[in-house]
């Protein structure tokens, strides 16, 4: 007997019309490894493959983050993401890694993400909604403090910037067609969907989390926050995992590289310019996906130190990262004149 896949199977079906269609050459997704927590990255290339993907709300790493890697000019690639994935993807487009026509996002809305040790029940598919959290369809207990502390900051629970969203569900699946090929693709598929990118506002209660996590960082004295952020700074082992982990960091050549700028090698803690370099770099793109902290094995709160100054940024720029695909990063557009203004020589 078939086992019934949870919100009726859609994401399965859509990915397997992807293939079958030919319209991508594989499709990124998660699967189920040893049990149903255990979440497996996949490049899945053959319809009868795409039964095997998991919408749970487990703690694994970004998938645009690994488009880096399995992604290349011309290869069109399906990707099953949440909305930080999908953003992520998005300033990878901005950023030319990517062409838009070459990939075709599924998202799912998500409402956090928790590690698979701290879920309790692994028997049955575990989502995060709107409500609260489900295991198998029914609902469950579950602390705020569980949920990934990014996860609580998160603003953008819709991912309306991908071609589908679905707003999945045990008993139901509701898909919107945000993108014409989100449309054709549904059709092929014989899903009911509705035209157009869900009607959404950012969600109230990260919106407070947010207020009350950086209101905490302000109410520092600079002093006090450089003091406290250069005392986290000294746990690190310059393991790059931050780097590694995080979706929009993609140059190759890096600045952070031993003995490359201000980064000697065999040295730990780095030169506090270790952070601060890459705090430039993707201050104004950051994409509050958690990954750097969740990489962290010296338990440093990056994620909140770049969500904090992106926060500020976005404000003073009108900027929202992975959101508008036309939007340029505004340290991107920043003119040699303004680098040099005052005679500080940042270019
Ligand atoms: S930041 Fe967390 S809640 Fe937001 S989309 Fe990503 S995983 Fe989901
Ligand atoms: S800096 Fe951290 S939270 Fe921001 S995009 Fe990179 S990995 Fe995600
Ligand atoms: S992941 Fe943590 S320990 Fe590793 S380089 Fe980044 S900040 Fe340092």
């Amino acid at each position: 007997m078939t086992e019934k896949k949870y919100g009726g199977g859609v994401i399965n079906t859509l990915a397997a019309t992807l293939l079958k269609n030919n319209m991508v050459e594989g499709v990124l997704a998660y699967t189920e490894g040893l049990d149903r927590a255990d979440l497996v990255p996949c490049f899945i290339t053959k319809p009868e493959e795409a039964e095997k993907i998991s919408t749970a709300s487990y703690y694994p790493y970004s998938l645009s983050r690994l488009l880096r890697d399995y992604g290349e000019e011309g290869k069109k690639i399906g990707l099953v993401v949440r909305s930080c994935d999908a953003r992520g993807a998005i300033e990878l487009i901005k950023r030319n890694q990517f062409k838009r026509e070459d990939l075709f996002l599924i998202g799912i809305e998500c409402y956090g993400t928790v590690k698979s040790s701290r879920a309790g029940n692994q028997k049955e598919e575990f989502r995060i909604t709107d409500q609260g959290a489900e295991v198998g369809g029914k609902k469950v207990e579950l602390s705020e403090e569980s949920i990934s502390p990014n996860c609580q900051r998160c603003e953008y629970p819709v991912p309306f910037m991908a071609d589908l969203s679905l707003k999945i569900e045990a008993q139901a699946t509701q898909v919107f067609a945000c993108t014409e090929k989100g449309e054709k693709l549904a059709k092929l598929a014989g899903i009911d969907f509705e035209k157009g990118a869900p009607k959404t506002a950012k969600r109230e209660k990260a919106l407070e989390r947010q207020k009350e996590t950086f209101e905490k960082l302000r109410k520092m004295s600079p002093e006090q926050r450089l003091d406290y952020w250069f005392r986290q700074f000294d746990k690190c082992i310059k393991c790059y995992g931050c780097k590694d982990a995080c979706p929009v960091c993609y140059c190759k050549d890096c600045y952070l590289g031993p003995n490359r700028f201000m980064v000697k090698g065999g040295e730990i803690p780095p030169d506090k310019m270790f952070h601060l370099i890459r705090l430039f770099h993707i201050a104004d793109s950051c994409l509050n996906c958690g990954q750097c902290e969740a990489a962290c094995p010296a338990e440093i709160p990056i994620s909140l130190l770049y969500h904090a100054l992106y926060h500020d940024l976005s404000a003073l720029f009108h900027y929202e990262s992975g959101v508008h695909e036309d939007e340029i990063p505004p340290l991107g557009m920043i003119t040699e004149e303004e680098l040099t203004k005052g005679g500080v020589d940042l270019a």
